[in-house]
């Protein structure tokens, strides 16, 4: 099964009196748990059209859009929100980081209304991502290559399955970019889906696949052999909510034991349970 899938996705906008403008034409896409993929497009290609209705930002026009299985194409505004938090991690290219709080209070405020308190498995998360000693600094003290970190942990605070990332290296420097998308294949590596866009020819290094957009139609945008193998879809939904109940039951004598390793209960990062 893939992670997310869309089939034959149109959006239109419209074009204030004028033709609409078609930003995503037809586009059949898929990633598997565990696949990085790059798609890679001049500006102005759909690339952040793209992301959006992958990640239940916004619907397509026609077409239609699975997430773990599951058709998502037409969810009201609550459903939407809810498999969103439940699937999917966000990572921006200007990172949408709220200045006034610190480093552990963004990543943990995906969480802000959810019973316990994340604070130790966002602690966790930034200390894998080596931000263990910037816990309590805000963005204003951090570089551009923290901020990005900083996003990426807060992205993952919920488990996603999916993780989009809009033109994460954008704003960095080459070599930052680089360490960014190093963290992206260790992300991955624990079976997250990964979706970058860029424009960056440096994000292809790094990917296990790069479909391009031109002018909203995406070309390869499924993987060859099919998506029926491996990953164990059925066995997946009825785990959700499994892990998710526990990572809030602060006394989890598992969450300790991961911290010092991986950031979170490891069961639940391997590409198994995705
Ligand atoms: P990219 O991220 O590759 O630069 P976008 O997805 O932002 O591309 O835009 C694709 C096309 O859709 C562009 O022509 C853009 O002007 C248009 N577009 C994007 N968002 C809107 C919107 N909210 N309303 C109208 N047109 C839009
Ligand atoms: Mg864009």
């Amino acid at each position: 099964m893939y992670s997310v899938e869309l089939r034959g996705v149109t959006k239109r906008y419209p074009g204030g009196g004028a033709e609409p403008v078609v930003a995503l034409d037809g586009v059949d896409f898929a990633v598997r748990p565990g696949e990085f993929v790059a798609v890679v497009g001049p500006s102005g290609s759909g690339k952040s059209t793209l992301l959006n209705v992958l990640g239940l930002l916004d619907d397509p026009t026609a077409g239609e859009r699975i997430l773990n299985g599951t058709d998502v194409t037409d969810l009201s505004v609550a459903e939407r929100t809810a498999a969103r938090k439940e699937s999917i991690g966000f990572v921006f290219q200007d990172f949408h980081l709220l200045p006034t709080l610190t480093a552990v209070e963004n990543v943990a405020l995906p969480t802000a209304f959810d019973p316990g308190d994340a604070s130790d498995r966002a602690a966790d998360l930034l200390t894998r991502f080596g931000l263990g000693d910037r816990l309590d600094h805000e963005p204003s003290a951090l570089s551009g290559g923290q901020k990005q970190r900083v996003a990426i942990a807060r992205s993952l605070i919920n488990e996603p399955a999916v993780l989009l990332a809009d033109e994460p290296t954008g704003n960095l420097d080459t070599e930052t970019g680089e360490s960014i998308l190093a963290e992206f294949e260790r992300v991955k590596e624990e079976g997250v889906a990964v979706v970058a866009v860029t424009h960056d020819p440096l994000v292809e290094e790094y990917a296990d696949r790069v479909v391009e957009l031109t002018d909203g139609v995406l070309v390869g945008g499924v993987p060859d052999e099919g998506g029926s193998e491996g990953n164990d879809p059925k066995g997946e939904d009825s785990d959700e909510d499994g892990p998710k109940g526990e990572d809030f039951d602060e006394d989890d004598p598992d969450r300790d034991e991961a911290g010092s390793g991986t950031p979170r209960g490891t069961e639940a990062w391997t590409a198994g349970d995705r």
